[in-house]
């Protein structure tokens, strides 16, 4: 199995440090849960570089939480791309089976000028995913105000412009890997009927050739179900498409959270490879074994 998705740091701390102990506890976890190589994922909005290069995309929406995102973001953006970089290349220099990642978020219009940044710099894998609607962050479950909009607007509506922010992710090219490509159901707001919404994003992976990550951690939400949802998995398997496997762990309890579970997904539907990325190359992996995983088999 792969952890494709692990952030350092979680959303309470802003000053953070790096520390190797902690990726080889996270690796020692992992392999514990039947995982043989992760890629660490820290969010790109944490780097100041990042937020250079997109500028404070939240105020042309004119809105008037404008503040509260500039806040936001100014506490998250502390730190340096290229020393996060270089640390988790020193952790693979140590031989820890990780992989160089980033948690690219959807910059409308703005993705060009990030993706000029990210192309200075060897990473291993680009995972891309949306958590706001223009001025909005749909999924901080913590702020009363953002939960408070989801009682406000027509979910329909916002089902819909999550699917367009999604098609947008994609067609970027920016990244390898549609990250929780379902989120938007994380706070439990759903339509009626989610078809429009799944078909937008199978065909938003065809398109432009992207895996899916298959994540553990909407279990641990509202949702409480995984990402994708079993019926666009289905969907996603039926249509050829490559998966990545995940818990978005931000501490180290939840790395490799319930990958069996994951596995039993998969292979019930009877896929039983993922896809691995080496400097965003696509490999084909056993789903089980160690044997042909990526990092081990150099
Ligand atoms: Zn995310
Ligand atoms: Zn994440």
């Amino acid at each position: 199995m792969l952890d494709y998705h692990l952030h350092l740091w979680e959303h309470s701390q802003s000053d953070v440090g790096y520390a190797l102990d902690q990726v080889a506890a996270y690796c020692e976890q992992a392999a514990r849960r039947g995982v043989t190589e992760v890629a660490l994922t820290e969010h790109a909005f944490r780097f100041r570089d990042v937020l250079s290069a997109v500028g404070d995309f939240w105020s042309r929406s004119g809105h008037e939480p404008s503040a509260a995102m500039a806040a936001y973001f100014d506490f998250h953006a502390r730190n340096d791309l290229a020393q996060y970089v270089d640390f988790a290349e020193r952790a693979r220099e140590e031989g820890l089976p990780v992989r160089v990642g980033l948690e690219v978020d959807l910059y409308r219009d703005r993705m060009e000028p990030l993706a000029q940044l990210l192309e200075q710099f060897p990473f291993d894998v680009l995972i891309g995913s949306v958590h706001w609607l223009d001025e909005w962050l749909f999924d901080d479950l913590d702020d009363e105000y953002q939960m408070e909009q989801w009682r406000i607007r027509d979910v329909d509506e916002v089902w819909r412009d999550y699917g367009r922010a999604l098609e947008e992710l994609a067609e970027s090219r920016v990244v390898d890997v549609l990250a929780h490509p379902d989120v938007i159901k994380v706070a439990g707001f759903r339509p009626d009927n989610p078809d429009s919404l799944w078909s937008v994003i199978t065909e938003a992976a065809l398109t432009a050739d992207l895996s899916v990550e298959v994540s553990s951690a909407g279990w641990f939400k509202p949702a409480n179900e995984p990402y994708p949802a079993p019926g666009l998995l289905d969907r996603l398997v039926a249509r050829g498409v490559r998966f990545t496997t995940a818990s978005d762990a931000h501490r180290l309890e939840r790395v490799g959270a319930r990958m069996d579970d994951l596995a039993t997904l998969l292979e019930s539907r009877g896929v039983h490879h993922l896809a691995s990325y080496d400097q965003r190359r696509r490999l084909d992996v056993s789903l089980r074994g160690p044997e042909d995983s990526g990092v081990s088999a150099q």
